[in-house]
């Protein structure tokens, strides 16, 4: 039998309006599409009726297939003579583990592509009204993650860098720890006042986003409940939202996108 090819794609953050046009081909394609927690399961109304729909979805904490299950599955389907799309949210090779599924279909020889996807950390800001550059107040912009290997207990992140060399950071997986990110910062130069935006749900008909700075952004977080998923968003573009903000000022229910 023919091997068949395995479709890393990204889903985009949130709105299904947000995949790619070749995205989307690749749903409608699919023998089989793996779909993590964070897509929004409107695109598989695209896929074929007799496509075969997994959901490989993680919780913070809780896993439904582990990694090792889901590779072991993409190379199985893929051996079958199947044409496999891999969807995850935002792009697959943010915090996606796109690399690593990519190396596994290398080694089993297995033919694949990587079609990208928008990822949170800007579609997110954007949504919420915030550029994450901006030619008068961000010249850098940088994507964080919040935890390090989860295995690992430990703090991989070069805060003075951050601290003292970004202008406008994107914490992903971060409100867990938010009062972590906050202080580190804080203890590394950058000014208590610097404006945090949190954004929930982001290009979402849920989508939710607070603001405050370094030094009060914890207690709002809790006054307003904030959760996963969300953008913890560091910098003075986030001043920019008092402008240019729409999402939220839309009526949802009319909104054309949801
Ligand atoms: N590959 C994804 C990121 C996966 S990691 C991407 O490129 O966007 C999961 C983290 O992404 C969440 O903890 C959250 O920080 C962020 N995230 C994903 N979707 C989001 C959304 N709609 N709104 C806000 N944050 C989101």
């Amino acid at each position: 039998m023919e091997k068949g090819k395995v479709f890393l794609v990204g889903a985009g953050p949130g709105d299904p309006k947000l995949i790619t046009v070749y995205g989307l081909e690749c749903i409608k394609q699919a023998d089989v599409i793996l779909y993590d927690r964070l897509i929004n399961k409107e695109l598989l109304n695209y896929a074929k009726p007799s496509a075969e729909l997994i959901y490989c979805g993680k919780r913070p904490g809780k896993h439904a297939l582990i990694q090792d299950q889901i590779h072991s599955l993409l190379v199985e389907k893929a051996l079958g003579g199947n044409t496999v799309t891999r969807l995850k949210g935002g792009d697959p090779c943010v915090f996606g583990r796109g690399g690593e599924e990519a190396e596994i279909l290398a080694d089993a020889g297995i033919e694949y592509e990587i079609v990208p996807g928008i990822t949170a950390g800007i579609a997110a800001p954007a949504y919420a009204g915030i550029p994450v550059t901006h030619r008068e107040h961000a010249s850098t912009f940088a994507i964080v993650t919040a935890h390090g290997r989860e295995e690992k207990n430990q703090d991989y992140i070069h805060w003075e860098s951050l601290a003292k060399g970004i202008d406008t950071i994107a914490f992903y997986m971060g409100v867990g720890n938010l009062p972590h990110i906050c202080a580190k910062l804080i203890e590394h130069g950058k000014s208590k006042t610097t404006p945090v935006a949190l954004i929930q749900w982001g290009t979402t008909a849920s989508q939710v986003t607070v603001e405050g700075t370094l030094e009060s952004i914890v207690k709002i977080a809790e006054e307003h409940a904030i959760t996963h998923p969300a953008i913890v968003l560091v910098g003075e573009v986030v001043n920019m939202r008092n402008k240019i903000q729409w999402f939220e000022k839309l009526n949802q229910e009319n909104f054309l996108h949801l």
